[in-house]
């Protein structure tokens, strides 16, 4: 039983994912009496599922490895790739204040966060960009300590097989299958911490689920009350000022009175077709996305309700997916590992196909809108690639499973052009785009889309490839032609907030009491992503931020 909800606090946080528990972890540090209300039965949202990857440089953890570098360079990368889409001072304020949240989180949480070696801005030889990456990600934890909270982590995107524990470092040497020893050698260690964990009875997580469940036991710790199958419906407004929210609780309405403010971290609104419909280019579907499927938008809605300015609606973390029957899988290294293209109906070309995945999906669009069907488009490898490498949570040789050809995400034909027939585009433009790629493959450089210069390509990549590890032929039949549609991590258009978490109004003016961060929020990062954790960075720091602002703030005491 669950305690009843309280009548009034001082600091109301809606959703228990990154930016709300970071959030109410804060403003209960700084002594506020604080609730958290989360309308599913779980904590951690979109952020449990996520690979837990935090984009914050400088932080302690890059400090540790050698990695941390001045802020004005982050400051000047920002500058370049995100630009005034986003007010400056919000850009530099999440610059400046990142590393103090990541202490903050270090000294009231067990989590503890490494470097993702390697891991590369996904703009690196823009300015300030760092080709060493700024990315950190949590060191696997074991989370007996939270006991039957547990039960209430939200569902994972996958499981690894066997429970494995695997981090953002390992996958990326596993992803190479048996083309280096890293691969096979760090499949060991990861078996064998395995086979140690049972006999000691641990409990490991890693990656986004080592996120949530770090920040689950600083709130436990802190004492901050989080009140599940709580859903925000509205928010109760006197005098122009924000002075708590309407919930829908055990199927009855209540109000929780916020004497300081109401902080909003309720998620983006990837599982609402009609917002999808709405704002979003098209074709779109709830079914593409990754995100969590209580993120329906019902913080952006209230916002809007309480008169605030929203941005970037149309835009979304996006990636190229690939619609398995079981679910939506983000492609992250089968896009990148050489032997491999994307093409459109015409049978051609259209990107970069290792380019970041929200730019991935832009020229999905931007191709889709000049009439030449992009969604879906087709993934063209062949067997040789389907030997080497892992697919889409595949071992390398493990044959596409019968049910990807019967839902029509896999296709399998002997020639291109009878691939070509499989998935209606012409086989003539199909062969020669394969020949013209090849030729690309043999002299190391694409003419046509530059694949493999930027050090983002090369992240995942095969070394053993040469001259380029980006680009391979495809040559070895049978050939595949998987499905590919425009997906995404969540939407990240929402609130207008400043650098304080504060949410506006259309005209610049502040809505007093009312505070947002992660994907109810517009994002910092505009309409792009500077790096590895650049979702869950931003919703760790606005979310902190609007904390200490509700603390601090006299208008608010
Ligand atoms: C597979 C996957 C991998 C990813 N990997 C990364 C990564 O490595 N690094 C990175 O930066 N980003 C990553 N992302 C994106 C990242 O997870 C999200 O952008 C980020 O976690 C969003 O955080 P949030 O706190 O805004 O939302 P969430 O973590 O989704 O939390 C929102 C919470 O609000 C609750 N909620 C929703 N509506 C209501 C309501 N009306 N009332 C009450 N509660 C409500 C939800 O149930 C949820 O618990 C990944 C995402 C996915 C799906």
């Amino acid at each position: 039983m669950s305690s009843p909800l309280p009548d009034e606090v001082d600091v109301v946080v809606v959703g228990a994912g990154g930016a709300g528990m970071t959030a109410a972890l804060a403003a209960r540090k700084r002594g506020l009496e604080t609730v958290l209300l989360e309308k599913s039965a779980y904590f951690g949202g979109s952020t449990a599922r996520s690979g837990g990857g935090v984009w914050i440089p400088g932080n302690y953890a890059l400090s540790e490895a050698g990695q941390a570098d001045a802020p004005e360079e982050s400051k000047r990368y920002l500058d370049a790739i995100v630009g005034e889409v986003v007010p400056k001072v919000r850009r530099d304020t999440y610059v400046d204040r990142g590393p103090e949240v990541m202490d903050f989180i270090k000294s009231n949480t067990p989590l503890r966060f490494a470097w993702v070696p390697e891991y590369a801005d996904y703009h690196p030889e823009q300015p300030g960009g760092r080709v060493l990456g700024r990315s950190v990600e949590p060191v696997p934890m074991n989370a007996k300590f939270l006991g039957e909270e547990l039960d209430r982590l939200h569902p994972q995107y996958t499981k690894a097989p066997a429970n494995l524990i695997v981090t953002q470092a390992d996958f990326r040497k596993i992803s190479l299958g048996l083309r280096t020893l890293r691969g096979p050698l760090t499949m060991v260690r990861v078996m064998l911490t395995r086979l140690i964990s049972i006999v000691l009875g641990r409990r490991m997580y890693a990656m986004g689920n080592a996120l949530a469940i770090g920040l689950r036991k600083g709130l436990i710790d802190a004492d901050v009350p989080v009140h599940y199958e709580t859903e925000l419906s509205d928010l109760v407004i006197e005098d122009g000022r924000v002075v708590g929210v309407r919930v829908t609780h055990g199927g009855t309405e209540s109000v929780v009175r916020a004497r300081r403010g109401v902080i909003l971290g309720s998620g983006g609104f990837e599982r609402n077709l009609e917002l999808r419909e709405k704002y979003q280019p098209q074709p779109t579907s709830i079914d593409w996305t990754t995100g969590s499927e209580f993120n329906t938008g019902g913080g952006v809605l209230a916002g809007i309700a309480a008169g605030a300015a929203t941005d970037l609606l149309d835009d979304a973390w996006w990636g190229p997916t690939i619609p398995l029957p079981s679910g939506p899988w983000f492609c992250l290294a089968e896009r990148n590992l050489p032997g491999s293209i994307i093409v459109n109906a015409a049978g051609q070309r259209f990107m970069n196909e290792a380019q970041p995945y929200v730019e991935a999906v832009h020229e999905i669009y931007q191709g889709e809108a000049t009439g030449v069907r992009h969604v879906p488009a087709w993934m063209v490898i062949d067997q040789r690639y389907r030997n080497r490498y892992l697919f889409a949570g595949l071992s390398p040789r493990q044959p596409f499973p019968g049910r990807w050809y019967k839902h029509g995400t896999v296709k399998k034909a002997a020639t291109l052009a009878e691939l070509a027939a499989e998935i209606d585009v012409p086989a003539e433009a199909l062969e020669e785009t394969v020949r013209r790629f090849n030729a690309f493959a043999a002299s190391g450089t694409d003419q046509d889309f530059h694949r493999g210069e930027s050090a983002y390509d090369k992240y995942y990549s095969d070394p053993r490839v040469k001259p380029n590890p980006s680009l391979h032929a495809i040559d070895q039949a049978p050939f595949y032609a998987v499905k590919i549609v425009p997906g995404d991590l969540g939407t990240k258009g929402g609130l207008v907030t400043d650098e304080r978490a504060r949410v506006l109004r259309p005209d610049g003016s502040v809505i007093p009491g009312l505070y947002a961060a992660g994907n109810v929020s517009s994002a910092v990062m505009g309409h792009t992503y500077a790096g590895p954790g650049a979702t869950i960075g931003p919703a760790l720091t606005f979310g902190y931020l609007a904390a200490e602002d509700l603390a601090t703030d006299q208008e608010n005491a």
